[in-house]
């Protein structure tokens, strides 16, 4: 199928593009900017601006630096941009890894990291990492910037706080400290598939035992999240196979699958268990 009709406009600056933005948002017209999910929900009719603003020239926004303890993510970085280490220390090498696990390579080499953070697919690997180490989203309209944080940008299935006439213009996510071990693990049918379910998880040791636990899980709920009854249960404690199983058995009691059907509720269940397992044994071996 082909999309409806749209005007396209392409900006050259971040003021002229939320001008634009301002001008089209209540005539439903969108931000463009891999495309890779908005040309296929245009094609199947499942989305139909009347205007796209696309933002792939706008200068400055395929930022990808540190600054002040943060990766600040520029608007157009691509997720291929991820395939190498991008910061020092354990984060750069984690992002390579989740990276890995999004669609296929030419999908990767146009979509891009805050695309995936706007459009808030629950089972998005940025929007993961993003609940699970927390992140600043700066948001730019004609009435200014704002940063938004996550716990609070995501609220719900492919619903963020971003209004309609907002562009997220940069996504910080905060440099993890060298000593963090992290890992991922995602389980789909097939590479590339979207996950069936994915975990992150992140701790730091001190005195043998686990401090600053983080564990994060997607594609099981309206929106990934961090799960604080798995955390309780590694904090504290020494890494290990016991620990690890007790916080994936919290993990896969604490959700609450969208998936309507009971039995693939608890299909869910048994998915997250595993992953979280994984992603904590992945964190262990990446000491
Ligand atoms: C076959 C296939 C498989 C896929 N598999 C996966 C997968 O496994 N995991 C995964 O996470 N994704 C997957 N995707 C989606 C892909 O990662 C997209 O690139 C991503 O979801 C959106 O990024 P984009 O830059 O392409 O955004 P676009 O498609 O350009 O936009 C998506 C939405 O976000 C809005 N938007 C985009 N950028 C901004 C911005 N800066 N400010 C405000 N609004 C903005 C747009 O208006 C639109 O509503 C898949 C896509 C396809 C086609």
């Amino acid at each position: 199928m082909k999309p409806g009709q749209f005007v396209y406009h392409a900006p050259r600056t971040i003021d002229e593009a939320v001008a634009m933005l301002a001008a089209v948002a209540p005539e439903d017209g969108r931000v463009i900017a891999g495309g890779q999910s908005l040309v296929p929900a245009m094609a199947l009719r499942m989305a139909q601006p009347a205007h796209l603003v696309d933002i792939n020239g706008v200068a400055g926004l395929d930022r990808l630096e540190v600054e002040a303890g943060e990766l600040c993510i520029g608007a157009c970085v691509r997720h291929a941009a991820f395939a190498r280490s991008v910061v020092d220390g354990p984060l750069g090498p984690l992002l390579s890894i989740v990276a890995r696990h999004i669609a296929h390579l030419p999908i990767r080499t146009r979509g891009t990291f805050c695309g995936s953070i706007a459009n808030a697919d629950p089972a998005s690997e940025w929007c993961l990492v993003v609940a699970t180490l927390g992140a600043n989203m700066v948001v730019r309209s004609t009435r200014g910037s704002r940063t938004v944080a996550e716990p609070g940008f995501f609220q719900g299935i492919m619903t963020t706080a971003l209004a309609p006439d907002e562009l997220l213009a940069e996504t910080r996510l905060p440099v993890l400290a060298a000593d963090t071990r992290c890992g991922f693990n995602e389980f789909n049918r097939r590479a590339g598939d979207f996950a069936i379910a994915m975990s992150l998880a992140a701790y730091r040791i001190e005195g043998g035992l686990i401090v600053d636990p983080r564990v994060g899980v997607g594609a099981v709920e309206s929106q990934p999240r961090r799960i604080p009854e798995a955390e309780a249960a590694l904090r504290g404690h020494a890494p290990g196979a016991e620990c690890f199983l007790a916080a994936a058995q919290a993990a896969a009691n604490a959700v609450r699958p969208i998936d309507e059907k009971p039995e693939l509720a608890a299909y869910k269940r048994e998915v997250v268990r595993a992953v979280v397992r994984r992603a904590l044994e992945a964190a262990e071996k990446s000491a």
